[in-house]
Order: C-alpha cells, then sequence, then structure tokens
C-alpha cells in the first residue's frame, strides 16, 4: 500500500503529555451473540453501504501509523462478521505494527486461525464470561459454549497469544465455583483470564446497579484461597495483573473502580470511519476523505478531547462503539 504521506516527526501527545499509540478498530457493529450487558433487546445495526470500505479502513490506518499509531486491535460488534475480514487483515498487515491484535467472541474464530497464523495478527483477545456451560448460554444468549471453548484452547496450541475476557456480573457468575474454574482455567493452560468489571455504558446501565462487583472484592476472595502476586505493568496497560503462586496470570480492567484514563493512550475508529477520543465519548469526527492537513487538523482536534478524568456513563450501546 506504502505510505501515502510524508514521515511525519509529530507525534500524538495530547496536552496531558500522553503519548497516543494504539488504536481500536470496529469492523462493524453487528453480533451473532446477544450478551446481557452488551446487546439491548431494540437492535438497530449500522446499514452495511455506511461501513468504511476495507480499502479505506487500511488507507486510513496507514495515515494514523505515520503519526505514530503503532498497536491496532480490531474489534466490533464481532470483527468476524465483517465479510472482507481477512482482506481488511491483509491490509493492515503491510504495516509497520507493534503489535496487531483482535477481539472476538470466538464463534467463528476457529475458521480463522489458519489464515491468522499467516499474518501478524497474534493477539487474540477472546471473551469467554463463564466456563459453566448455562451461566455462558444465559450471558451471552447463544448455545456456543463448546465452539468458544474448543476455539481458544485451539488458539492457545497454535501459538497466538491468547488472553480470556470475563465480566463478572454480581448474582449470575461471580460465585465461588466460577472464580475457582477461571483460577484453575488460567493456572492449567498458561492462558491469561482477566476479569472485566461491567462498565456503565449502553444497556450495562440498566444493569449496573444489580450487578455491578468490583475488582476489589473478587481480589479479596481470590486471596482467601490463593496468593497473588503483583506483576508490573506498561504505564498505559487497562489491565493490572497478579501471577498465581501455582502457575498463571490473572488480570483485571477496573474501569469503574480504578479508571486508567489518566494514561489513556488510545483512540477508536468507528465502523463509519469516525474518530473518538474516549469510549465514553458517543460522536467523533470522520477521517473519510480527509485531505492532508484536514486529517491532522481532526487528529489534533480529537486528541484534545481526551478526558483525564472517566466520564460516568455513555448511552451509546457497547456493541456500537466497539469494545
Ligand atoms: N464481540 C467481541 C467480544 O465480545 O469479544 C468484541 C466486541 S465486545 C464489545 C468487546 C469486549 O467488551 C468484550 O470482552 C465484552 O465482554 C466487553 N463489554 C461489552 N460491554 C461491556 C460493559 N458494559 N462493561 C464491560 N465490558 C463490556
Ligand atoms: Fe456481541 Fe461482544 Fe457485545 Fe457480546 S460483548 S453482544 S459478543 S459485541
Amino acid at each position: 500500500m506504502g505510505l501515502p504521506f510524508p514521515y511525519s516527526n509529530f507525534k500524538l501527545v495530547d496536552s496531558h503529555n500522553r503519548l497516543i499509540h494504539k488504536l481500536r478498530i470496529s469492523l462493524l457493529d453487528a453480533c451473532n451473540m446477544n450478551c446481557l450487558y452488551c446487546m439491548p433487546d431494540e437492535k438497530e445495526f449500522m446499514a452495511k453501504k455506511s461501513w468504511v470500505s476495507g480499502e479505506e479502513l487500511c488507507e486510513i490506518s496507514s495515515k494514523l501509523v505515520v503519526y505514530g499509531i503503532d498497536e491496532i486491535r480490531l474489534t466490533g460488534g464481532e470483527p468476524l462478521l465483517r465479510p472482507d475480514f481477512r482482506k481488511i487483515v491483509n491490509g493492515l498487515d503491510k504495516l509497520p505494527l507493534s503489535k496487531f491484535g483482535l477481539t472476538t467472541n470466538g464463534i467463528h474464530l476457529e475458521r480463522e486461525l489458519e489464515f491468522l497464523k499467516g499474518t501478524s495478527l497474534k493477539y487474540l483477545n477472546i471473551s469467554l464470561d463463564s466456563l459453566n456451560k448455562e451461566n455462558f448460554e444465559k450471558i451471552t444468549q447463544t448455545d456456543t459454549f463448546a465452539r468458544v471453548y474448543h476455539s481458544i484452547v485451539k488458539a492457545h496450541s497454535m501459538g497466538f497469544k491468547v488472553k480470556v475476557n470475563a465480566v463478572l456480573l454480581k448474582g449470575i457468575n461471580d460465585n465461588e465455583e466460577e472464580l475457582d474454574k477461571f483460577v484453575e482455567f488460567a493456572q492449567k493452560t498458561g492462558i491469561e483470564v482477566r476479569f472485566l468489571e461491567l462498565m456503565r455504558i449502553g444497556v450495562a446501565n440498566h444493569y449496573f446497579e444489580k450487578h455491578f462487583v468490583s475488582a476489589g472484592e473478587i481480589i479479596e476472595r481470590l486471596k482467601l484461597k490463593n496468593q497473588l502476586k503483583d506483576k508490573k505493568m506498561p504505564k498505559d496497560s487497562t489491565s493490572f495483573n497478579f501471577f498465581l503462586s501455582k502457575g498463571g496470570e490473572i488480570g483485571f480492567i477496573a474501569s469503574e473502580s480504578r479508571p486508567f484514563c489518566g494514561h489513556c493512550s488510545r483512540l477508536r475508529l468507528g465502523a463509519d470511519g469516525a474518530l473518538r477520543p474516549c469510549l465514553f465519548i458517543d460522536q467523533g469526527v470522520s477521517l473519510r476523505g480527509l485531505k492532508a492537513e484536514d486529517f491532522l487538523k481532526t487528529l489534533k482536534q480529537t486528541i484534545k478531547l481526551k478526558p483525564f478524568d472517566r466520564i460516568d456513563t455513555v448511552g451509546q450501546a457497547m456493541h456500537q462503539i466497539g469494545g
């Protein structure tokens, strides 16, 4: 593809001295799961004609790389539902990235693993909210437990850098049996399990009061049975992690009780080409078709809008923003 812009010394550093170098790209807002805390009953998906084409998406990304983006993660909705998924990965594969990843619910992951093996996309975050089949299926409202579990184990065995993401919901999947299973899974497989606090986004706003459980509470409960040793993490890591004494690692993304906004290094590109400064800001400015000068101006303006403190809540659904 070649970089369309001359090399730039300009780096994306905001007024709080945060170096912005990570990009989340939402490939589409549609999904084949209906996770209780993410997908509203009444869903409205973006018209396909509004999606940025694969080619344009790679073009926009290549421009962002010129200004210092060196990590890209594909997400959605469910990114593997995008018909031109492979074309997009092949396009982005040509960029000089230090990290290229994908966040997926795993339903269609197995069919993509051989393809992905031949690319630089090596970092797979796979959602698995429960190791109990019934609970998993209650949360995701699908009967896909075996399929998702299998794809996680297979991806790990093929050498991908796999992490499991589990959103813990009080009274649903935060009981002792669930926690024990996750710890055992992390120890046995060596796959990092990350517990996500429920965030006040979209439909989750209605679940929050009843089902929010803090990372602090889970850590206290885990410590009753396990020894947890702090792991040193990069400054802009969204998670804080612990090594388990019997092997394996667990992490926490505690956006509610321990927000990481002050060190945030991310921008978000929507499936429609709009660039957002933050997960909690539900509007962005389109990067489509911009000339070099306007592109940089838009970037600078967007970065200025990055909040330093956590914004309480956002009404837009997570699948629309791109998690
Ligand atoms: N469909 C893919 C998946 O589920 O992995 C990618 C998109 S999904 C929006 C990305 C991540 O956001 C998932 O791990 C999901 O559990 C998480 N998520 C969605 N809504 C959330 C919420 N309200 N609070 C915390 N995490 C949430
Ligand atoms: Fe789909 Fe992911 Fe949202 Fe679940 S969390 S409904 S898998 S987008």
